[in-house]
């Protein structure tokens, strides 16, 4: 059988290497943490660092094709496994979107609208950026920023200079702060022949910058919807990307902007495990290894909503009890060893003859949970 390379074994890599098996393939995680998600499914969990090359000779001799679940892998790695494997998707579009400058720049060169924006590298760019951006404003740190971390919400252009020394004279991106009628998302799948198919958009609620709910199909009208179709086809096009990708909007003043793209797929594209007749994983599969893609075809309404540590007593998870008692309700847990406060821990899907129900439902088990979860919550 074939054997399937996975850079990162966090819960997105654990979900990949689920539906991978499930097709028949070997999956080999590369991961630095003996307890990651994946690693514990994986085949084989070469626990190392992403640079370690040792490690990635071994992945490209056993593997016939590599993907990742994160996008901030060592382009050298990715580029050293391209010259002996396929790597899917490739180094230039993990790259271009581990880091805000290069992502907002090619989104602006290739005329996909985003929020008013300004990079600073330097000290001498701050006054620029200042006069160009209005304010509010949000300062986010280029690199390694996730679930809103390293970002600086500014109330006026003079707590510039502040903020950026916050985020410790790293390279930023100042993004004027836009009024969201609504966050939405979807998932592309893009094949080896550049067909592409997208998945439902979804509509997203977030909390403290964490995503906690998704709802499909997303409350927009069928021109919006269109646009958010062709927008993130166009921009997996524009990538050359082969592999699934997730692209996040803002939609603002009834206008759609881009707020960021993922190379792998994404938190709010978790209701496909339940709720389309292919889940995002197994479309990474197929993307990955070649074959045909999936249908990606919605099935039901679909409430996804997100467990984060905060819910758990200490290390002891809240009752299942009263959410695995509904028939409609579909449990997915990660197998951290360690819940923390703001960490994903997990996720559950409700699926109903309408949008509204499964909302109702999702929220009255979310309730429930954190009824009888921590105190502090
Ligand atoms: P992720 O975990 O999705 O990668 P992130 O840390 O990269 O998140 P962003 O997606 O940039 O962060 O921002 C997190 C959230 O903060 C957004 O989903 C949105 O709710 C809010 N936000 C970010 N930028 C803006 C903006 N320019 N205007 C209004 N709200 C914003
Ligand atoms: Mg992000
Ligand atoms: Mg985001």
């Amino acid at each position: 059988g074939a054997t399937l390379g996975m850079l990162g074994g966090g819960q997105l890599g654990r979900m990949f290497t689920i539906a991978a098996r499930n097709m028949g393939y070997e999956v080999v995680v590369l991961d630095p943490d003996p307890d990651s998600p994946a690693g514990m499914l994986a085949s084989d969990h070469v626990c190392a660092d992403y640079l370690d090359t040792t490690a990635l000779q071994y992945l490209s001799k056993t593997c016939d094709a590599i993907t990742t679940e994160f996008e901030n892998v060592p382009a050298e790695s990715l580029e050293y496994l391209a010259r002996h494997c396929d790597v899917r998707p490739g180094a230039r579009a993990v790259t271009l979107t581990q880091d805000r400058i290069s992502e907002k720049t090619f989104l602006h060169d290739n005329g996909f609208a985003t929020a008013p924006f300004a990079v600073i590298r330097e000290p001498a760019d701050l006054d620029a950026a200042a006069r160009t951006v209005p304010s509010p404003a949000i300062l986010k740190i280029a690199r390694f920023g996730y679930d809103g971390k390293g970002q600086y919400p500014l109330a006026s252009g003079e707590e510039l200079a502040g903020a950026w020394q916050e985020l410790g004279h790293n390279p930023c991106v100042l993004e004027q702060r836009v009024d969201l009628d609504l966050e939405i998302s979807v998932v592309v799948a893009r094949g080896t022949d550049g067909e592409s198919r997208c998945y439902p958009v979804a509509e997203n609620v977030h909390r403290h910058g964490i995503l906690d709910v998704s709802l499909v199909p997303a409350r927009i009208d069928a021109d919006l919807e269109q646009q958010v179709l062709e927008s993130a086809t166009a921009i997996a096009g524009a990538l050359d990307y082969v592999g699934v990708l997730a692209v996040e909007f803002f939609v603002s003043g009834g206008k759609l902007l881009v707020n960021e793209i993922a190379p792998r797929p994404h938190n709010s594209g978790h209701y496909t495990l339940d709720a389309t007749l292919t889940s995002q994983f197994e479309q990474q599969v197929r993307a990955v290894c070649g074959l045909p893609l999936g249908d990606p075809r919605l099935l039901s309404p679909v409430v996804m909503i997100n467990l984060l540590g905060d819910l758990w007593r200490g290390q002891t998870p809240p009752d299942w009890g009263t959410l695995l008692a509904r028939p409609n309700a579909k449990l997915h847990l990660y197998g951290k060893r360690e819940a923390r406060a703001g960490r994903k821990m997990g996720h559950y899907n409700v699926l109903a003859p309408t949008l509204d129900e499964a909302l109702h439902t999702a929220r009255a088990i979310q309730q429930q949970l954190a009824d009888t979860g921590t105190h502090e919550a």
